[in-house]
Parts: C-alpha cells; structure tokens; sequence
C-alpha cells in the first residue's frame, strides 16, 4: 500500500463494480459476442449485421444528446432500436427484438467471475464498515453475487449523472449520514474514481491493477490518498 495523503477517520467505503472488484474485460467481449449472435439470429434482415453496429449506432446517438451517455443501459437500448430499424424491422418487431436483446445482454452481463480473495476482503471489510457500490455501468450485484457486501448500489442515470460527476458520490454520503470526507472511494480508474472522489471531499484509493505509476500516467490528474494493486490489500486498514 502507498500513502500519498494523510489518511482521516474511515467511516465507510464506496467501491467502483467493473474492473476494481472483477475482471471485466472478457465479460464485456463474450457479452458483446453473445449478444450479436442473438440479434443475427432474431430476424433475417439482421443476419448480416456487422459486429460494430451498436456502437457505431451508440457513437450517432451521443452526437445527437451530449448528455445519453450517463444512462449506459439506456443508451444501449436506443442504440439496438436504431439498429433494428435502419434494418427495416418494423416499429413493433424493433420494439420487441430491442426487449430480447437487453434481457440477452443483461444474462451474460451478470456472468462475472469475482476471485475467492476479493470474496474474502469484501467479507472482512463489510464487517467493520458499511460498504457501496457506485457504477457507472449496468452490472448487477445481484445478478453477480456481490449483493450481500453492500448496503445499497448507486447507478449512473438512475441515481445521477455519472462519475467522475460528484452526484452519486453526495447521495452516497446522504444516505450513509456520514460527511464526504469520513468515505474512502475504491476505484481502478484515475479521472472517474480518483479525481471524481477527491474533487467532492472524500478519501480516494486508487486499485492499480496494471502496474501503473502514478507519477507517469498522463491521467494522474489528482493523488489518491492510497494506493493499491489488489483489494485485499484494503484489509490493511482493518
Ligand atoms: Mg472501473
């Protein structure tokens, strides 16, 4: 563990889903995988669709409201319709076939695997303070086994413009009654978790899992208070 800043009182902990607490690179490529298959498969007038057509689609819709992008499940289903529909399916069959295929996304979405150790340190740590999640993105603690960790998930567009905006960073310290200052926010990336974290007053602990250094990274806009390059290294502070 490194100390950048001086570590205050801990009262409880905020975490980052993807990447921090799993890997999340390969269940987002078997996902995307999957869910194209599902929707070459849904009708044939989608059999040809090129594996970049989503995002391609994602990319025009952003063009159009500079602000879609804080909902990302949100954003994917109007991407899917758009696709659907420049295909030639009807309203309805789009409708039907965006439906499909978010609840397509949405299962193999939730296939994450979580390592036994990183199991372990959220066990230990949950019991000494509360824990929360705060994603920017659509995995469901439910759906992946975390759930029983924390005491409540926070979800860009649902609950909040997304990170490194400080919205769900301040509902998390409303709903916890605890100041900013007394939360420590655990997160792999350096603008939305590190910067985002500190900016709005909290402690911030920066999970370095590609060996990065901190003093060489053109992302490093602000220092964490801590450094990590695995969770369980959190226990630490037990
Ligand atoms: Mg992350």
């Amino acid at each position: 563990m490194k100390f950048y800043r001086p570590l205050k009182r801990i009262e409880a902990i905020t975490f980052d889903l993807d990447d921090t607490l799993y890997d999340n690179y390969d269940v987002i490529r078997r996902t995307d995988a999957e869910t194209l298959k599902f929707m070459q498969g849904f009708h044939p007038a989608l059999a040809d669709m090129a594996p970049d057509t989503v995002r391609l689609m994602r990319t025009e819709l952003l063009a159009q409201d500079a602000e879609i992008y804080h909902d990302v499940t949100q954003w994917r289903r109007q991407a899917v319709l758009l696709a659907m529909t420049r295909a030639g399916l009807s309203r309805r069959e789009a409708e039907q076939g965006t439906a499909a295929t978010m609840e397509t996304f949405a299962q193999w979405r939730s296939k994450i695997f979580v390592p036994q150790e990183n199991h372990d340190a959220l066990a230990a740590l949950a019991e000494r303070w509360p824990l929360v999640a705060i994603t920017n993105g659509n995995a469901d603690p439910h759906a992946c086994g975390l759930a029983q960790y924390f005491q409540f998930t926070l979800r860009a567009g649902e609950h909040g413009r997304a990170k490194p905006y400080a919205d769900m960073y301040k509902k998390a310290s409303l709903k916890l009654d605890l100041p900013l200052e007394q939360i420590l926010h655990v997160g792999d990336d350096l603008t939305t978790d590190v910067a985002g974290s500190v900016r709005c007053g909290m402690q911030s602990c920066w999970i370095n899992l590609r060996e990065g250094d901190l003093m060489h990274i053109r992302d490093a806009r602000l220092l964490p208070h801590i450094e990590i390059s695995q969770l369980a290294s959190l226990t630490a502070l037990l």
